[in-house]
């Protein structure tokens, strides 16, 4: 299409649609989505979501109610000590132990039956539940992080993982016990999955190894300063990315003849300097930064071996791939050019994921009606509900931010908000909302396949929209850009040594 034919129909597809046209980020992504937006749009009017919502939301539901006042009972009697025990008790990505061993101890005494160590994660679970009336029903699956951050002054849970985890089992217990009393079919699955803060991404390690097939919807609660949905379409929270680490490998000699070595230091600086090079190159949406955590350790050897770590970033993939390609080249030509070899490491890749109106606007409209705080009106981008994408490409499902705390995330303010009204307030919202959405998606057949209609197409879009970027980058990135790189990244978990307990 020419160009400005192209432009045009862009700004006619923009006028209908201005709300969806947020998701895309720069003018490539809006021309290559103008026509798959329009589809969104005229799904979402056939669909309805925010009137569904209404309706669920406002009928009376005595089994509900009584569900949803169990909730409270058990976050109240129960499941806010353990946030708060947690919460004292961080314990950074990969090493939960404690948080591990007692979170699965309460789902065993729930009745759950735990598996650990899925996907080769020492930290990770999965607890099932198999309703009494047999699992003809749906599967409702709950995503429990419980990883703290990274401080100067030690770990500690300034994102509030540490409530996640009570959320979703004072949910799945009120909505077990609801499922025994009504003879309700289904299954309910906690997925335990550690490690959201660091790389690398472990719900992509576990989505790979199968871990979450079989679950027909999926919640996840998280903290924030505000209440908000997001739009339907496709997104993430924090641009695609690429994490890849750069190992240069020389041959070491003394300092007074260095021309017997091979420097791979000299190797990861000629990288780092040519990526600088190479950024007027690239379209000015890209965030790429990397950082030297290895160049050597002694001024009198020659080093032979150097690490440069980046974090590759676009609003998009399919120009990430290209950015990704260009970066292993220069790699390459610094290796060629200083005698070095280099091995290219991906161990970590986010994309863009799913996010369903029928759950958004469930979640704002039972925000609504329980007079959660911090009600912001206006929509966030779309987002999926679990930071990797290709979880929310394939099932759906909905993040819970209801307010819980006054301080941005990763600060120490919103650490201490755990253990104040405002968290446990904001904790019990994140719970009942979760348990209704759930139950609204178990008990009423019609709300349920509008959210497997929804999803479906989306997912579907998302396919078009990817093959339409490749489509409109062609003329300048080249038309090899069908996924030439292959098959996603090949993720490690590093190693690590369980401490011994004292008995
Ligand atoms: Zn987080």
């Amino acid at each position: 299409m020419h160009r400005a034919v192209a432009a045009l129909s862009v700004a006619v597809a923009l006028a209908l649609c201005a709300g969806l046209a947020h998701a895309q980020t720069t003018d490539t992504e809006r021309e290559a989505a103008a026509a798959i937006l329009r589809q969104i749009d005229s799904l979402e009017t056939r669909l309805k979501p925010t009137e569904t919502a209404q309706r669920l939301v406002a009928r009376t539901d005595p089994a509900r109610d009584r569900l949803l006042a169990r909730v409270a009972t058990v976050w109240t009697g129960e499941m806010q000590g353990l946030s708060d025990w947690i919460g004292h008790h961080p314990e950074v990505g990969w090493h939960e132990f404690q948080a591990f061993d007692t979170l699965t101890a309460v789902l065993k005494a729930y009745g759950f039956t735990v598996d650990t160590g899925v996907a080769g994660l020492p930290t990770a679970f999965t607890a099932t539940w198999t309703s009494p009336a047999g699992v003809s029903g749906p599967t409702l699956g709950l995503i429990a992080e419980y990883d703290a951050l990274r401080g100067t002054q030690g770990d500690f849970h300034g994102d509030q993982h540490n409530a996640q985890s009570p959320v979703a089992l004072a949910a799945a217990r009120a909505l077990m016990e609801y499922m025994v009393q009504a003879r309700v079919p289904g299954r309910v699955i906690v997925y335990g999955t550690p490690a959201e803060e660091v790389d690398p991404p472990a719900k992509y390690i576990m989505w790979k190894a199968g871990v979450f097939k079989g679950a027909d919807i999926l919640v996840r609660s998280h903290s924030t300063m505000e209440t908000r949905r997001d739009r339907p379409g496709f997104g993430v929270c924090c641009l695609n990315i690429d994490a890849v680490k750069y190992t240069f490998t020389g041959r070491p000699a003394h300092q007074l003849a260095s021309w017997n070595g091979r420097n791979a230091l000299e190797a990861a600086v000629q990288f780092y300097s040519a990526v600088d090079h190479l950024r007027s190159t690239w379209r000015p949406e890209h965030r790429v930064q990397g950082v030297i955590p290895e160049g050597g350790v002694a001024p009198n050897v020659v080093p032979d071996r150097a690490v440069v770590d980046y974090f590759i970033r676009f609003p998009d993939e399919v120009y990430l791939e290209h950015i990704s390609r260009m970066m292993d080249d220069a790699a390459r030509g610094a290796a060629a050019m200083t005698g070095t070899d280099v091995q290219v490491t991906r161990y970590g890749e986010y994309r863009d994921g799913v996010t369903v109106a029928m759950l958004e606007e469930l979640f704002w409209a039972y925000a609504q009606k329980f007079g959660a705080p911090g009600l912001k009106e206006e929509k966030g981008r779309p987002a999926g509900y679990e930071e990797t994408g290709p979880v929310s490409r394939e099932i759906p499902g909905v993040g819970i931010t209801v307010r819980s705390s006054a301080f941005p995330n990763h600060t120490y303010g919103m650490r201490d908000d755990n253990f104040a009204d405002i968290g446990h307030t904001g904790f019990l919202f994140d719970a009942k909302i979760e348990a209704a959405i759930l139950y609204d998606f178990l008990t009423t057949p019609s709300f349920r396949a509008a959210v497997v209609e929804e999803h479906r197409t989306l997912a579907g879009l998302q396919d078009r929209y990817l093959a339409e970027l490749r489509r409109v980058y062609a003329p300048e990135i080249g038309a090899d850009t069908a996924l030439s790189r292959g098959s996603h990244a090949d993720l490690s978990v590093p190693k690590v040594v369980r401490p011994s307990r004292v008995p």
